[in-house]
């Protein structure tokens, strides 16, 4: 592959950037743009790029020390690095999008991209599916579709390749300019434009404007007739021939004549110029059916025969991006990834592990790969396996088994899953992180379900993509400079503690808070290393707190006495304990009062023994605009008493009073830290991303005949015959028993339907006479489609309340694309 990459010098004269320090050469494998994913690779290229959140400079020096010598950069370090090579550019983003544009024109084999709002990924995996046997394909990792993933998707390509699949999306107009300049695709694929990321886009068509950029020098583009505004658009690229498609009958090269459904499958006939070809999808849903027929276009512009088409058509699968993380037996974590196993996602897949791996052993089980080029991806994930110094691999398939000897000693193999299961017990599961990737046909759900610690049927799912989102979104609003504290008490209002925490580490927010030791304690057994504050530290868990360097937030003088006497009691002589003082400014619930400062302050003086790293207060209605007076003097008053402090102490703690909805409401009261709590969790407004959904299943499904009675006490009499649905959950599970008979209502198959009768500890009856469903179907409690602010209206109480109500015997699965 070495002749498909090039060399530093001939980047930097690509970048016409400025050569500082050694002028060295290197021949470029990897371009690495996040520092948490570097694992010792040799040829990596470093570019700096400054985030919303992180400044890609800041850590040279980390990845200095592990090895790295190459970096593209805004600016030049102050500090001196012996023999490392810096690139100096105006902007490190524009430079790596030149690098891949410049890399993309290596490759005279067509390149597709593809856009829209919906199903990118779906038609991007489904053609590559379709297209496998016929061509050596290099496609966009997941949905690495951004202007820092595309050039990613693109650095993937090399001379072998024959055809190169790329997504692109955007979220913003002026993006896709960028992006085509770099993926500048032969053949264009426009997928659905829904109403999805709408935010930034003035009106439909400028969504529609704006995605069509990608196709403006495409040879071929492929879209849907249907369409009234592409169609416009599509007419006026000029050199560009059209394949459309129509279900509707307007004039289109391909015409859907007539379309079925029949036990799962979608019978379609349509008419070309190449004469009536008839095929079946195994979806009924309309939007596979749309994403097939773009691919129907495609099969056909590449030439493949009819029967060739059917034959795929019909065994198409399903795409599943979603990695998820389930506690499993023996307290192990597994990590599942379903995904269509190809090296790239192997590679990701890994990351994902690294990051929640702290210090346990690690497993890989691992399946043959879709990818054709077996000899590629068993020696590049053997060698991946190293990298990651992986403790124990297990390979199953026939490709695999039958290159054992590549392996690391301590592997083994299986032909299939059905004889590895039988050797299950063998291994050593205790605390370990095991990450399950197979392909569809080796059906890992069979390992999963033999590891997986709970059957309960209600899950807690937790969307840790929506979580990062919110997370940025707030970020970006907090002033430069300003830290973050991330509150997780209360197992992070309900959505795990550990879990949630090493995803903030991952992250890298400054603080962590939780309410009690305990859960501190949790999270240092959990490997996190980031600072913990505890804010009502109980006396009898002081030591507990000190030898895990927990930092007690301290609100009276008695809190400070015991927590000094603890320290003199243990003999305490290693650095200062880290304090956090509460100042009470106004909600009149803990903390320090003005009158009292003085004393305090004699106090602190009098000690060695601990160190205040910050003074806070809280709001008691920075959610109510009606109230600013009273908030704006709460402010104030924090503000005159942590200067009064601060003045006599010598020393600069860190000022925090904000929660989530302060940071919002009076982002200029930052100080130097924000504490964050509900923010990130995506409830408080129906546009925000919600990152738990509480699902369960349907146990049973009953008729009810008019004037029956139905549940405890009869509360519910049928008025007319009626269809009930027994679901397993209760209020044991957190489903308030105030929801009974009408008030609550939960989400089956598209539709809503209203609780019937009283809320059992463990069950719950819903009327679904109006919908078509059937035992053992999937119900939202929450999530999506009912959110958990509507659910906390009903019950006259806040979302906080509705969230960390989910009891802990609701398994928590975590997801993330
Ligand atoms: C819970 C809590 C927070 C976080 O509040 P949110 O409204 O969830 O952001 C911040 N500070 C203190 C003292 C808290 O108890």
């Amino acid at each position: 592959m070495s002749k498909d990459r090039p060399e530093f010098l001939q980047l930097v004269k690509l970048l016409k950037a400025q050569l500082h320090g050694l002028s060295s050469e290197m021949l470029i494998q990897h371009l690495l743009i996040d520092s948490r994913n570097f694992r010792g690779q040799q040829g990596v290229l470093f570019f700096a790029l400054e985030g919303d959140v992180h400044d890609g400079h800041d850590f040279i020096e980390e990845l200095y020390n592990k090895g790295i010598r190459h970096f593209v950069v805004e600016e030049i370090p102050q500090k001196a690095f012996p023999d490392a090579s810096f690139a100096e550019v105006e902007n490190s983003l524009s430079a790596l999008q030149k690098v891949a544009a410049d890399h993309r024109k290596k490759f005279s084999y067509p390149v597709v991209g593809i856009t829209g709002s919906n199903g990118k990924t779906i038609i991007k995996e489904w053609a590559h599916q379709l297209l496998l046997a016929d061509k050596h394909i290099v496609r966009s990792p997941k949905s690495y579709n951004s202007q820092v993933g595309v050039p990613l998707s693109l650095w993937g390509m090399e001379s072998k390749h024959e055809l190169a699949l790329i997504e692109a999306g955007i979220s913003r107009p002026s993006e896709m300019e960028k992006l085509e300049r770099m993926i500048q695709p032969n053949i264009g694929i426009m997928s659905n434009i829904g109403s999805a990321h709408q935010e930034h886009f003035s009106s439909y068509a400028a969504k529609v404007r704006s995605k069509m950029l990608l196709f403006r020098n495409c040879e071929t583009l492929i879209y849907c007739r249907d369409h009234p505004l592409i169609h416009k658009r599509a007419q006026k690229l000029k050199d560009t021939k059209l394949i459309n498609w129509s279900l509707e009958g307007e004039a289109a090269s391909v015409q859907v004549v007539q379309i079925k459904h029949a036990s799962g499958y979608t019978h379609l006939k349509v008419q070309s110029d190449r004469g009536v070809t008839s095929f079946r999808i195994p979806f009924v849903d309309s939007a596979s059916v749309e994403n097939a027929m773009h691919l129907f276009c495609l099969l056909e512009l590449f030439g493949i025969g009819k029967q060739t088409i059917q034959k795929r058509m019909s065994s198409l699968q399903t795409v599943d991006m979603r990695l998820e993380l389930k506690k499993g037996l023996q307290q192990s974590l597994l990590i599942n990834d379903s995904y269509n196993s190809d090296i790239e996602s192997f590679r990701i897949a890994l990351d994902v592990m690294k990051a929640h791996r702290k210090r346990q052993k690690a497993v890989v089980i691992l399946s043959d790969m879709v990818e054709n080029d077996s000899e590629k991806w068993v020696g590049a994930s053997a060698e991946l396996l190293r990298e990651m110094e992986v403790e124990q691999f297990i390979g199953i398939g026939p490709i695999l088994h039958s290159h054992a000897d590549q392996f690391p000693v301590n592997s083994h193999f299986y032909t299939d899953t059905s004889s590895f299961l039988q050797h299950l017990s063998d291994i050593d599961w205790n605390k370990r992180v095991v990450l399950l990737k197979g392909s569809r046909k080796f059906a890992f759900e069979r390992i999963l379900a033999r590891l997986e610690q709970q059957h309960h049927q209600t899950i807690l799912r937790i969307n840790m993509n929506a979580l990062s989102e919110n997370l940025s979104n707030v970020r970006a609003s907090v002033p430069e400079g300003v830290k973050l504290m991330a509150v997780v008490k209360a197992f992070s209002y309900g959505a795990g503690s550990s879990e949630v925490a090493s995803l903030l580490q991952y992250h890298k927010v400054d603080y962590l808070a939780v309410a009690y030791a305990d859960e501190g304690l949790a999270l240092r057994q959990a490997g996190i290393q980031l600072p913990i504050m505890v804010m009502n530290p109980e006396p009898d868990s002081l030591e507990a707190m000190i030898e895990n360097q927990l930092e007690p937030e301290i609100y009276n003088f008695r809190s400070l006495q015991l927590f000094l006497q603890g320290l003199n009691r243990l003999n305490y002589s290693g650095e200062k304990h880290k304090i956090h003082l509460k100042l009470d400014s106004g909600m009149h619930r803990l903390g320090f009062d003005m009158e009292q400062l003085p004393t305090l302050i004699n106090l602190l003086k009098q000690q060695q023994e601990v160190e205040v790293a910050s003074i806070m207060s809280h709001l008691a209605a920075s959610d109510d605009p009606q109230m600013s007076r009273e908030t704006l003097m709460q402010i104030e008053r924090f503000k005159m008493m942590s200067d009064q402090l601060m003045s006599s102490l010598n020393s600069t703690p860190l000022r925090h009073i904000l929660n989530s909805s302060g940071i919002h409401n009076y982002p200029e009261a930052s100080f130097d830290m924000v504490r964050l709590g509900i923010g990130i969790h995506g409830v408080q407004s129906d546009s925000a991303l919600p990152v738990a959904s509480l699902f369960t299943h349907i146990s049973q499904i009953k008729m009810l005949r008019k004037g029956q009675g139905l549940g405890y006490g009869f509360s519910f009499i049928a008025p007319q015959d009626m269809k009930i649905a027994t679901i397993a959950i209760g209020y044991a599970d957190g489903f308030n028993r105030l929801l009974s008979n009408g008030v609550g209502e939960v989400f089956i198959a598209g539709k809503r339907a209203k609780v019937v009768g009283k809320v059992c500890m463990d069950l719950t009856m819903v009327d679904v006479s109006q919908i078509a469903c059937e035992e053992g179907d999937e119900v939202e409690i929450f999530g999506k489609n009912i959110r958990v602010r509507e659910i906390a209206e009903k019950l006259n109480t806040i979302p906080y309340e509705v969230l960390t109500s989910v009891s802990q015997r609701v398994k928590r699965i975590y997801t993330q694309e």
